[in-house]
């Protein structure tokens, strides 16, 4: 079976310095928010070119706890997009936040930026766009709108760890991003973890009281917090991880490149690449009207092609009825009903690759519908 991610290829292919560095925390006898934290905290906030990263306990959290920094109050209105993954707006509604969908666009996967400004009310606090599968959403235009009406931008990184827009990294655009280290990001840990990040010291101050119950004291709450700590042996072990991000995005580009350049001539629609930007591929996906047919003829040949996301949050049990779109979700839908996603991890080995395409190609020559 070829997995469409692979966290433990990942683990094996560093083994020794990942054991060491679980070792060296075991025998610490710290094992939360301890000197690998902070020692992450500054190495992950330097590798983006960003002041302030403050660890938390997942990727969830990290939006709910920079809403919470940014100071939002109940029922204040956020807006972001229903395709994503649905911790995006778990943490609004977490936080006290009303989302408010718009529209994607159907290249970047993105927000569509044209369709933002009507989403606006007077109630309006926050813009989350979301660099969905890597590939980095239109920040220009969203943040120049976000300034026009006095708006935060908290940006959702959590597929995106690496991802340069305009030659710079995502993350450090917003006035704080959101990090997920679950095992099959592009940095995993080996659980839960998350990173917020901001330039901003009173939006950092804040987050990091609030993560631990307001404390800025031991035991003594200067604001109203609660727990999401980062624990040390993820921490150690991103960091051995983080030491050679860039050459793994590098690896999932190359393999992207291939997938490009070998399924060209079929029926699917591959990812477009955005001007301005570098898609760091936490996934390769691909859209087909024949999507279902697709994935059940890779499965049946050892292809573990999977849907991101197969239903828009706005479709969810959970959500339906009460989350407005500001305007129709066409694009939102149609994507919901065509999406693949093909493997894709930086371990991925040649031949394994070329089956991949094998079985794409047999599928696109043959009469499957
Ligand atoms: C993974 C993910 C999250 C949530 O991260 P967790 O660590 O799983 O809580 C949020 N947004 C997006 C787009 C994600 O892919």
């Amino acid at each position: 079976m070829i997995l469409c991610s692979n966290p433990l290829a990942q683990y094996l292919s560093r083994k020794a310095q990942i054991d060491e560095a679980i070792r060296r925390v075991l025998d610490s006898g710290r094992y939360v928010l301890g000197p690998e934290v902070q020692a992450f905290e500054e190495e992950f906030a330097c590798y983006l070119g960003i002041s302030f990263g403050i660890g938390v306990g997942s990727g969830t959290e990290a939006i709910h706890l920079a809403l919470a920094a940014c100071d939002l109050k109940t029922g204040d209105e956020v807006i972001t997009v229903s395709h994503t993954a649905v911790a995006t707006v778990a943490a609004i509604e977490l936080a006290g936040g009303r989302p408010v969908f718009v529209d994607i666009d159907p290249v970047s996967y993105g927000i569509d930026a044209s369709q933002l400004e009507k989403a606006i009310t007077s109630k309006t606090r926050v813009i989350v766009p979301v660099h969905l599968y890597g590939q980095p959403t239109d920040l220009d235009v969203i943040i120049n709108i976000a300034k026009r009406y006095h708006l935060r931008v908290i940006e959702d990184c959590a597929q995106a760890h690496g991802a340069l827009y305009r030659g710079r990294k995502v993350g450090s655009w917003g006035d704080m991003a959101c990090f997920s280290f679950y095992p099959t990001k592009n940095l995993g840990a080996l659980g839960d973890g998350g990173m917020v990040v901001t330039n901003d010291p009173e939006l950092a101050t804040r987050a990091r009281l609030l993560r631990e119950y307001g404390w800025a004291e031991r035991n003594i709450s200067s604001l109203p917090g609660w727990n999401t700590r980062l624990d040390e042996m993820q921490a150690a072990v991103l960091r051995v991880k983080l030491r050679d991000l860039d050459e793994q995005n590098a690896k999932r580009r190359r393999l992207a490149q291939f997938y490009t350049g070998a399924l060209q001539a079929t029926d699917l629609v591959l990812p477009g690449a955005m001007e301005g930007t570098a898609h760091v591929y936490h996934l390769y996906v691909v859209r087909s009207r024949k999507r279902d047919k697709l994935m059940n003829f890779l499965r049946d040949r050892g292809i573990g092609a999977l849907i991101h996301y197969p239903v828009p949050v706005h479709r969810q049990p959970a959500y339906q009825g009460r989350i407005d779109g500001a305007g129709r979700l066409d694009e939102t839908e149609r994507a919901a009903g065509e999406v693949l996603s093909l493997p894709m991890y930086p371990e991925l080995a040649e031949p394994e690759a070329q089956q991949v395409v094998a079985a794409v190609l047999a599928f696109d020559g043959g009469q499957y519908d």
